[in-house]
Parts: structure tokens; sequence; C-alpha cells
């Protein structure tokens, strides 16, 4: 408004009823001031009319009217709130009137003397300069108030998203232009990373890319230096710049900079009242020093903030970030009544892949396969570096039956590769994948992980590159249906007994490998103990099934980190009776039977169910119950690490003749001191 209002023709209203006066005025003003319009009335209620309708920068108002006086038409002036200064001309003498003029808001008086009017155009333009400049002082006193408002505001935002809206809406405001737009660029590379706008928009899509693709708009950010465009249209960059909606009058564009980094550039579009005055692109220079150190700290912390919760190689979010999104995905589906699923994938074999081509290969194959991973999940899904070569991919609102779809989808695509090395070489890989979903296979993160990489250990175990649900799992049928494990052990052939030693081995992490590992250690120490064919099988057979019991102990017990209580640990305890149980349905069992129910009893009866001693203890009991503390000892366990080769020999020894059979103690340790020799 003031910057127009300053090339506007300067108006005065003259409220004077006789025609001699009037004449002499104008004439006056012709003479001294012929730029200054004056538009003559006659009576009080004619002038007020008047200042309704238009604008006048001074009122030269007579004392006596007719209708209403001098100090009437004023009080009404003050009532409707119009703020032109008032000149009140009083008759000879009247001081009286002057002073009371002066109360009732009037700026100046001048008494009717001979030559009057030939004062009345000097003091009125004193009048009105004199209000302008306390008006423009006004109006910059709001707008500093303003630009410390903004200024703080964008100080204390920490989002550059919301700081760069700020920006456009308050730099319009300030400015009073018809539009703002900021672009934020990459201060090395100069590509376009963010964009805000307030009041204009494109005409075709929100420009990308390098900075030189915004014409007219990067020019300033190009030249490091504020630069005001007055004539856009006949620019010979305009062709080059994005088209907006509104026709280009002028730019005023200011480029953001900190420490020489240049952050972005903001252009103010069109200043509604005519151009930008040299005061306003002050107070925008101003304004964009505090806007870049704002935009400067912001972007840090979101880029310390995006460091911490993504995985360096692969650039996806990394596991602390996955289960913190898993809690609040699994949250909000119970709270809704949501289905979601949850995928984990581990590459098959990749260690075998390491060693042939290399750990800096293997990272580049990592980060291809990726990228693979992300060509087939939706925006929406969420995936992670779970850890080493195992990703995991949340998938909001999809049901199982989908979920392996698209676990289906990501396995094939791997499989499809090839996959092309740094050094050139063409590589073949696989990945397994292992699904749960919400609620079915586990209402709680834990249970889901777990679920899913139990579905994943599956997956390997059926011959890896394939995509297992829970649900399919033997586990999972066991756990649905009880009846279905006596089922199984009635009559079973050796498929379905290592079926089962699998599912015992899913049931944690730390049983991974536990029974096939017992058994390896059972048939040497069988070999070295000269037991014949027969015991032979039934060692084998118990190390497989010597831990059935363990299918009725429920996953999170198992899988407890820290000590068991009493409660926890009479449910463990009694998983040889357990086994027990189910295994005595099968005749072909009997001769298993004796292993595994007393592998757990002490050579000094301290141990369960029985408190057997010595020679009581049956014989393979005896020979397991060795076997498999020691790879107890040499495997992780949740609530201990795992200990070395010499601690777990160390220990052996230590509990000869009290927890374990001397004799086959010793044995073992002959056998285990061919394999590790010191
Ligand atoms: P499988 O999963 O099929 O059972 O076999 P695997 O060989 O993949 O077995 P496992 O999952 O136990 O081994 C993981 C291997 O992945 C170990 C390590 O060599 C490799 N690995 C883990 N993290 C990284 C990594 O960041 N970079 C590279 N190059 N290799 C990794
Ligand atoms: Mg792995
Ligand atoms: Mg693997």
């Amino acid at each position: 408004m003031e910057n127009g209002m300053e090339n506007e023709p300067v108006k005065i209203l003259l409220v004077e009823d006789n025609v001699d006066q009037r004449e002499l005025t104008l004439r006056a003003f012709q003479k001294k001031e012929p730029d200054i319009r004056i538009t003559p009335v006659e009576t009080g209620p004619a002038c007020l009319e008047a200042l309704g309708k238009g604008r006048f920068d001074a009122v030269i108002l007579d004392y006596s009217l007719p209708m209403m006086n001098g100090i009437e038409v004023l009080s009404e002036i003050q009532t409707k709130g119009y703020t032109a200064p008032v000149i009140m001309v009083t008759g000879q003498g009247d001081e009286k009137i002057a002073v009371e003029a002066m109360k009732r808001g009037a700026c100046d008086y001048i008494i009717k003397s001979q030559n009057y009017h030939q004062t009345l155009p000097p003091a009125a333009r004193k009048v009105i300069d004199q209000n302008r400049l306390k008006r423009r002082l006004e109006k910059n006193a709001q707008r500093v108030h303003r630009l410390y408002e903004l200024s703080l505001s964008l100080a204390t935002e920490r989002k550059t998203t919301v700081l760069s809206d700020t920006l456009v809406e308050g730099a319009k405001e300030l400015m009073d232009a018809e539009g703002a737009l900021l672009f934020l660029i990459d201060a090395e590379q100069g590509e376009i990373l963010q964009t805000a706008f307030a009041g204009v928009s494109f005409e075709g899509g929100i420009p990308q890319g390098p900075l030189s693709k915004l014409g007219l708009f990067g020019l300033a950010c190009q030249e490091k230096r504020p630069i005001l465009i007055e004539d856009p249209q006949k620019h010979p960059l305009k062709g080059a710049t994005p088209a907006l909606q509104t026709p280009l009058r002028q730019i005023f564009s200011i480029p953001l900079v900190r420490e020489a980094r240049n952050l972005g550039v903001l252009n103010l579009i069109n200043q509604k009242q005519g151009s930008f005055s040299s005061e306003d692109r002050d107070f925008l220079s101003t304004l964009c020093v505090n806007a870049a150190v704002a935009l400067d700290n912001a972007r840090f912390l979101e880029e310390v903030e995006k460091r911490a919760a993504t995985d360096s190689l692969t650039g996806l979010y990394n596991h602390r970030e996955f289960q913190k999104r898993l809690g609040e995905e699994t949250e909000r589906a119970s709270r809704y009544g949501k289905a979601f699923s949850l995928l984990m994938l581990d590459i098959d074999h990749f260690k075998v892949f390491n060693d042939t081509h290399g750990h800096p290969v293997g990272d580049a194959i990592l980060k291809e396969i990726v990228k693979v991973i992300q060509k087939c999940i939706r925006n929406v899904d969420f995936p992670a570096r779970y850890g080493g070569e195992e990703f995991s991919v949340i998938l909001p609102e999809t049901i199982g039956i989908h979920a392996a779809k698209v676990a289906e989808r990501i396995r094939k695509a791997i499989d499809d590769g090839p996959f092309v090395t740094p050094t050139g070489h063409r590589v073949h890989l696989s990945i397994s994948i292992g699904v749960a979903s919400f609620p079915e296979d586990g209402r709680r993160r834990e249970e889901l992980i777990l679920s899913a990489d139990q579905a994943l250990y599956f997956a390997k175990k059926d011959g890896r590159n394939r995509v297992c649900r829970y649900c399919d799992t033997l586990k999972a049928a066991i756990e649905k249906d009880q009846n279905k494990l006596t089922e199984l052990l009635r009559n079973p052939e050796i498929k379905t007994i290592r079926d089962l030693a699998a599912v015992i081995d899913a049931k944690s992490p730390y049983t991974r490998g536990h029974s096939e590992g017992v058994i390896e250690y059972a048939l040497l120490l069988a070999d070295a103990l000269n037991l014949g064919e027969q015991e032979k099988q039934s060692l084998q057979l118990a190390s497989l099934l010597h831990n059935i019991g363990i299918v009725s102990i429920p996953d999170s017990i198992l899988n407890k980190p820290g000590p068991l209580s009493t409660e926890e640990r009479k449910i463990i305890q009694a998983h040889p009776g357990l086994a027990q149980m189910l295994i005595k349905e099968s005749h072909n069992l009997d001769s298993v039977l004796p292993a595994i129910l007393y592998h757990h009893e002490r050579y000094d009866g301290k141990g369960y169910p029985n408190g057997l001693t010595g020679e009581e203890i049956p014989f393979l009991a005896r020979v397991l119950g060795v076997v498999e503390a020691y790879h107890a000892m040499i495997s992780v366990r949740p609530y201990r690490p795992k200990m070395s080769h010499e601690e777990a020999v160390q220990e052996l020894r230590k509990n000869a003749g009290t927890q374990f059979d001397p004799g086959v103690v010793k044995t073992f340790l002959e056998i285990l001191d061919k394999r590790n020799p010191a």
C-alpha cells in the first residue's frame, strides 16, 4: 500500500462554504503546489461522504460551516476512524476553537488572516510529509517486529519441510508479494532437494534435477548475489524458466548462503503494489541470513537423525529402526484390528560367496540385492537390514498369502539374477525367506520376529532358495493340534524324526543345529565305545529325539534372557518326562526311551527326573548326557555366552564322577583331543 501511495498524486479535500475563499485557496495551491489535487466540498456531511469514498492525504477544514461546524465534523472524522490529517482553518481570533480542534485530533490550525491562502500550501505540504513519514515509521516498526517473530520461529524449527513452508509464507507476507518460491539445493551437487511455494504454483510439475533447470529462479544462486528482475518476460532466460500459473511481472531473487555454501534460493514474485523497494530488499536480505542459518542447522539435525536410523552400507533402515517400527506397527494393528506381515530374508550360502569372491565383492553384491528387494516392494513397506546378510521387510496391511506372493517375487527376482560383481563376473545368488503375519503367527513384536525367523529356518532346511510361511510349518501344525505330535510318533520313519528334530531346533535361535550337532558327537562316541549296531541306532534316534519334550515348552520360556523363575524351571525340567509320554505310544521307539528319559540324571544322584545314581542310569542316557552337555556348552544360550572348546573340556573334566559318568567323559575327551589337537 505504502509503496504505491508514494507514486500516486497528492490529494487534499478542501471543506469551505465560502466561494471566494475557495477560489483563493485553489489559486494559491495552483501556484505553489501545482501537483497537489484539490477536491472542494461545501459542507460537513459532504466532507464525511468524500472521506468515506476516497483516499485523501489531508483535509483542510473550515470551522464555520452550515449544518455542522468544524469541531463537529472533526468529532465525526475521529469516530469513523478516518486517518487523513486535518488542518483546521478558524476565523480571526478564534483561538479557543483552535485549541479545541487540536484536542480533537487536528494536526495544525491556521487563523484566517488576510493572506492565509498563501500560508496554506506550505503548511499542508508539511503536514502531508510528516504524516507520511510517521506512517512509514509505524509500518517499518511493524515489519521489524514481524521479521523478528519470523526469524525466531525459523530458528526454533527443526524440520526443513516446515521451515521451508514458514519461510515462503512469511517472506511473501513481509514483502507484500503475490508469491514466493523456495528451492533448496545440495551444496555439492547443485541438485534441487526440496521445493516450497506460497501464493503461486507451477504450470507443469515441480521442477527437479540440477539448479540450471530453474532458469531465472536459479540465477541469484548461480551468481551468488541478490537479483531484481524488473521485466522477466523479456529476459533471455525466460524460456528456460519453469512456467507459473501467474504471469511474471517481477522477480526478486536472493541466494541462501551459509559459510560460503549455497543452500538454495528464495524468489519473491510480483510486488502487489508496484515494485520491490530497496527497503524491501534489505528486509528480505536480513530474513534470508537468518533463514540460511536455521535451514543449515535443521538440515544437519535431519542428516544426523537419518544417519542414526540407516545402515551405511545399504542405506536401508537399521536394526534398531526396524525394531521400533515393528513395535509401532504391532500396536497400530492391534488397535485398529488390521493385519500386517513380516518377511525375514537371508542370503543362501553367503559365507561361501565371501570366501570365493572376497568380502568387498560380497558388500557390493549386498547392495545390488537390496536394490532388487526395493524394486519388489511398495513405498509404504519398510525394508531394513536386520544384520549381516539378513534383511527384514514390514508389509503394512498385508495378509499372509499376499505377503508370501511379495516374498516369492523377491525370491524369483534374485534367483533370476544374474548379478555382476565389480570385477565383471556374472554370479548367481539365491535367498530364503520366512513369512509371519499378524495376528495369527504372533501378536507381539518378539513373537512375530521369532515366527518369521523360524519360518526362515524351515525354508533353509527345506533346501534354501524358497519362501516359507510360518503357518505352513510342522511346528505351527503341532502347536495348533497337540495330537499331531503323538500321531507322528506312533509309527515314525527316520524322515519324520528328522522333521521333528528340525521343529525342536527351530524353537529358538539357541537350539539351532543342536540335534544335529549332538548326533555327530554321539556317533563318534558310539564308535569309540564299540557299541553294537542296534545300540548305535538307538543312540542316534535318542540324539534326535532327546529334546522332543521341548516342543511343548513355550518359545517365550525357551528364549527368555536372564534367569528362569522356579515355575519356568519346573516346566523345562518336565521335558524328559513329556518326551517319555509322547514316545511310549510308539512301539518302534521302546529301545530309545531310557536314553531320552534319563539323559538329565546325574552320576551323583542329584539329577532329574528320578535321581538315579551311577550305573543305575541307563548307559545310553549317560552317553547322551555327556554329549549333550558338551554341545550345549559350546553354543550360545539366552542366559550366557558360549564357552570355548577348552573351557568346555575343563568343565567336563571337573564334573566327571559327580554330574557325568567318568568313563564316558574319559573316552569322549580322547575323541575331542583327536579332533581338536592342542
Ligand atoms: P545360509 O544362510 O544359506 O545358511 O548360509 P550362509 O553362508 O549365508 O550362512 P550364515 O547366514 O550363517 O552366514 C552369514 C555370512 O554372511 C557370514 C559372512 O561371511 C557374511 N556376511 C554377513 N554380513 C556381511 C557383510 O556385511 N558383508 C559381507 N560381504 N558379508 C557378510
Ligand atoms: Mg545369516
Ligand atoms: Mg545366509
